[in-house]
């Protein structure tokens, strides 16, 4: 064994496969982050020119109704089509290519334009969890759909085209890479082990503590041990089930607790409504029962040091493998450090 707080290592994620370098002698200085106070930004609850607020025509010429709760719709411009057939391109295994078949849903979570997860309230934010359950049911059910990704991508940083409180749920025929991994390395746990790759990982954070930021009943929200982005965090099920739609009521109710307080460790890390890309990974829907996969939720934010600094991957990274300098431990230490009233509401 070595020193994980000072010597440069590699880390292996058991999930994906892949290493990260993490270099924690660089950070040997004290902690340089500061907050830098943006003017908090200001927006109304309900803006005219938002797509996606309630009432207001959207690009491609719909009109959203006057939804008081959760309302999805049907992407107007979905990067992939349900009435795609199947079809392989191939020369040599060269040049190879497959047909994809998808539908891809946008969630608005509340009405309300000025709204993030953390600001809203857990009657509000069960419903979204609610609503996912029944978007991840209802696709999951049709014959084509063997995979569903509900994801949120949040934050101008982050590419994200509208502040107004979305989520989107993109249904493919086939397994996206990112999962088919997660399924193979949990597969091959399963059948090793009779336990589920991460309640076995579960199990070994608790025991630990170190990268624990925060947790209730039913959900453990973590920095994993190989996080890649600066804060990377890992939501976790206490119970190995596979997916949404085994959640208990009192674990819905669970999730969207947890939910609120780890986004609001996030926004009062540097006092800004904190950029990310969350996902949740669970089975697949194309009728197999999948006893190895275990719900969980990835949070990517990509800011490193203040509201302004984020983390590029780039360089080695680009060309060798993925390098951090704070160490996951050290990421755990400052979230747990951080309050869970919110920033704006703690005037
Ligand atoms: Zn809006
Ligand atoms: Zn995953």
């Amino acid at each position: 064994m070595f020193d994980l707080s000072n010597q440069p290592h590699r880390r292996y994620n058991p999930l994906s496969g892949e290493w990260v370098l993490v270099s924690p002698h660089r950070t040997q200085r004290p902690w340089q982050g500061q907050v830098e106070r943006s003017a908090p930004e200001q927006r109304p609850a309900y803006d005219p020119q938002c797509y996606l607020c309630p009432g207001n025509a959207r690009a491609g010429g719909a009109v959203n109704p006057s939804y008081e709760q959760t309302f999805v719709f049907t992407n107007d411009y979905a990067a992939l089509l349900p009435d795609t057939p199947d079809g392989t391109f191939d020369r040599d295994g060269l040049l190879h290519a497959e047909l994809a078949c998808g539908t891809c849903r946008v969630v608005c979570f509340s009405p309300r334009h000025d709204l993030t997860i953390a600001e809203m309230d857990a009657s509000a934010l069960r419903l979204v969890v609610d609503t996912w359950v029944a978007q991840y049911e209802e696709l999951g059910a049709q014959s084509w759909v063997n995979h569903v990704q509900v994801f949120e991508n949040r934050g101008a940083m982050m590419g994200a085209s509208n502040p107004h409180p979305h989520g989107q749920i993109w249904a493919t025929s086939y397994l996206p890479q990112h999962v088919a991994r997660e399924q193979n390395t949990q597969r091959d746990y399963y059948a090793a082990n009779g336990r589920t790759l991460l309640s076995d990982y579960l199990a070994l954070e608790l025991a630990e503590g170190a990268r624990i930021v925060c947790e209730n009943e039913h959900f453990v929200a973590l920095v994993p041990f190989w996080a890649v982005w600066p804060f990377e965090t890992l939501l976790i099920s206490r119970r190995p089930i596979g997916a949404l739609l085994d959640l208990l009521a009192d674990e819905r109710a669970g999730l969207a607790g947890i939910l609120k307080r780890l986004t609001t460790r996030y926004d009062n890390l540097f006092e800004v409504s904190f950029p990310y890309s969350m996902g949740f990974h669970q089975r697949p829907t194309d009728g197999e029962a999948h006893p190895e996969w275990h719900l969980h939720a990835h949070f990517y934010p990509p800011l490193l040091r203040s509201a302004t600094v984020r983390k590029f991957m780039v360089g080695f990274e680009m060309l060798g493998e993925a390098q951090r300098d704070i160490t996951a431990e050290q990421a755990a230490e400052r979230l747990r450090a951080q309050s869970e009233r919110h920033y704006r509401s703690a005037s």
